[in-house]
């Protein structure tokens, strides 16, 4: 096997072959074509509610419940914000501390504003940590850093028992493995479209509103877009009846039009199918890991349990970054994460068991040659 071997898809999914073609279709049979009538002739005003129902069915969502629009950070800050309100006769906002940055960085500014609290515990810790005064529970479905997966069924529950609702981020779930938002009766939930579902560098995230909080949901980000009537310029805000109310301003529609395409490639995938494969994968890496690389140095962080693994392995070695810059320079694209993790993320959409073999190999001879020694991989760059 030659070539690149990717294993970023985690981070930012590659674009389908058709990717280019179609999106040049769109400036041309769309935008240019019909310009402002597009909103309606091409159907762009209903794009983020019809592209979040394609969402909602990889995430076990009735239709109706998920919506397009902003990033994950926005669309945190609004779910949060909304949950705070579902329960504002509670004092506290519980999370875990390995929560990515930005999730921690939304949580202290919405607990600021409205003067709630925040309690960050570790992730074996954040069942014991709600309590009666809590009033949303905020958790990352699966941990950038070592992949392991929260119990999504147990921890929802957990945060009901005490009267709370939960706000999940699937930002590294989606499109990976099957999740089951209305099974596990989750009340909020957020995530990525660039990663695993390859939407397209900055391709808008999404948010999942249980039906049942729809009529109440108080977002704190009012906008036109989101209202119940936007051309009548109304001064008062009345919000959408359905999760149009979630939306703020205009849609990307140039966003969601990659989205859209990207979305194609999983009409026909069977997510719980599509969860196997995965763990085929990272199964695999693990093994070979243990097998071919600890003598080098490198120990797995990722849980062995299925149960609690999600779709990327990260390997531990005091020289990761090196490591990573020169298996980069190999043709095999991993990440690093500080403080000394190389991450792999293993897309079951359009990896094979041979890619994992080939980039194991190539991780060998880098090891085995030293390269990852030469000065040009010691220079850290902006995005790692
Ligand atoms: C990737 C990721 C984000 C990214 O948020 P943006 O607003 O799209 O930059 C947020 N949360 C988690 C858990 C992520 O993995």
């Amino acid at each position: 096997m030659q070539g690149r071997i990717y294993l970023d898809g985690n981070s930012l999914g590659p674009p389908s072959g058709d990717q280019a073609g179609r999106l040049a279709d769109f400036v041309t049979s769309q935008w240019d074509a019909d310009l402002i009538r597009g909103w309606t002739s091409q159907g762009w005003w209903e794009a983020p509610l019809r592209i979040g129902d394609r969402i909602g069915r990889l995430l076990g969502a009735a239709a109706g419940q998920v919506v397009v629009g902003d990033n994950t950070t926005i669309m945190l800050y609004k779910m949060i914000g909304a949950g705070l309100n579902l329960r504002s006769d509670r004092r506290s906002i519980v999370t875990h501390t390995a929560n990515f940055p930005t999730d921690r960085h939304v949580i202290d500014s919405v607990a600021r504003a409205t003067g709630v609290g925040v309690r960050a515990v570790s992730s074996s810790d954040l069942i014991d940590a709600i309590d009666e005064s809590a009033a949303v529970v905020v958790a990352t479905h699966v941990d950038f850093r070592s992949a392991e997966r929260f119990d999504m069924a147990e921890v929802t529950a957990a945060a009901h028992d005490a009267g709370a609702v939960v706000v999940w981020d699937l930002s590294h779930s989606v499109g990976a493995m099957d999740v089951h938002l209305d099974a596990c009766d989750v009340d909020l939930a957020v995530g990525c479209t660039y990663k695993y579902l390859n939407g397209g560098p900055g391709s808008p995230a999404f948010a999942y509103v249980a039906s049942r909080h729809l009529p109440l949901l108080d977002q704190p980000l009012p906008g036109w877009i989101g209202h119940a009537d936007p051309f009548s310029m109304a001064e008062d805000h009345r919000p959408a009846a359905d999760v149009r109310r979630v939306l703020s301003g205009t849609p990307p529609v140039l966003g969601l039009a990659s989205l859209d395409i990207a979305l194609d490639r999983f009409d026909e995938v069977d997510m719980t199918e599509l969860r196997r494969a995965s763990l085929a994968l990272t199964d695999r890496f693990m093994d070979l890991a243990d097998r071919r690389l600890a003598g080098y140095g490198f120990s797995v962080i990722t849980p062995r349990d299925h149960e609690r693994r999600g779709s990327h392995v990260s390997l531990s070695h005091p020289d990761a970054y090196a490591i990573v810059q020169a298996l980069v320079a190999a043709g095999v694209v991993g990440d690093f994460r500080e403080p000394s993790l190389c991450r792999f993320g293993f897309a079951p959409l359009y990896l094979t068991v041979e890619h994992v073999d080939e980039a194991v190999d190539r991780l060998v001879t880098v090891m085995e040659t030293r390269t990852y020694e030469a000065d040009e991989f010691a220079v850290r760059s902006t995005v790692t």
